[in-house]
């Protein structure tokens, strides 16, 4: 069994055209033109048909942060996944913490997010976590298997096997505060346990589950060495092409030699 590592970045609401553009022509420029590991970046809506064209002959895939559950019509403002497939976006985030916190986004939404992502083969990067409430109440896992359970309601077992599952403890995003790799390993070990029951097990094995929050070049190495954590969901570091091409290095050196569990 091989999970080939996941690397993306999530560029959140920052950057304008001309930074978009520099940003990732310091990406490609270090990269060159292979990799062994899947590297994707999340850019804001406005710049990703940029970046699809700076990126066309790199090995560096381009993700939305976000997408409507419908087809098309009357929802001012919304872009859905068919558009997004239009421009040649490949991935999307899908329940980031901060879409469900500020934006008061619920599970049966998610759900549909990510069933119409597989409609039209758009890979979704599944984002659940604890806050630091839940997690002082002990409440992790409770949480943690709620938010995978309604998130897969429905879907079928192949589908399961295409998405990625992006482990986010809410208080750790943003804060500079990661979480010691051993113990997010634990998440990881459970995540993985609650996606076996929903689907067969060699399709749980299959799932990549990434880990997210306050990522950076330094922390990076001892986080994908963990045999359940295959990759890493990075906001602020992204935005700098050296950390996050450091993260891809870091990630880059260590295949072959990971043991997964
Ligand atoms: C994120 O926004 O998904 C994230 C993990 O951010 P940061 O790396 O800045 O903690």
């Amino acid at each position: 069994m091989q999970r080939k590592l996941f690397i993306a970045g999530n560029w959140k609401m920052n950057t304008d055209l001309v930074e978009a553009a520099a940003l990732v022509d310091g990406i490609v420029k270090r990269v060159g033109t292979e990799l062994m590991v899947d590297a994707v970046v999340c850019p804001p809506y406005p710049f990703i048909e940029t970046v699809v064209k700076m990126t066309a002959v790199y090995p560096l895939l381009v993700g939305a942060q976000n997408v409507h559950y419908e087809e098309g019509g009357a929802y001012t403002g919304e872009v859905s996944a068919p558009m997004l497939c239009s421009l040649g976006c490949r991935y999307v985030i899908v329940g980031h913490s901060e879409r469900r916190t500020l934006f008061n986004e619920k599970s049966t939404e998610i759900n549909r997010k990510i069933r119409k992502c597989f409609e039209h083969g758009l890979l979704p990067i599944l984002c659940i976590g604890e806050t630091l409430e839940q997690k002082t109440e002990g409440i992790t896992f409770e949480v943690l298997n709620k938010q995978i359970v309604y998130g897969l309601q429905g879907i079928d077992a192949a589908s399961i096997g295409c998405l990625v599952i992006a482990y986010e403890p809410v208080w750790a995003i943003g804060t500079g505060q990661s979480m010691a790799a051993s113990v997010a390993e634990q998440s990881h070990r459970f995540i993985r346990s609650v996606v076996d029951r929903f689907t067969d097990h060699d399709i749980a094995q299959s799932v990549r589950i990434i880990y997210g929050g306050s990522v950076t070049p330094e922390n990076a190495e001892e986080l994908l060495k963990q045999g359940n954590i295959d990759g890493a969901l990075i906001g602020g570091a992204s935005l700098n092409p050296e950390s996050f091409c450091e993260i891809l290095e870091i990630a880059e050196s260590l295949v072959g030699s990971r043991v997964l569990s």
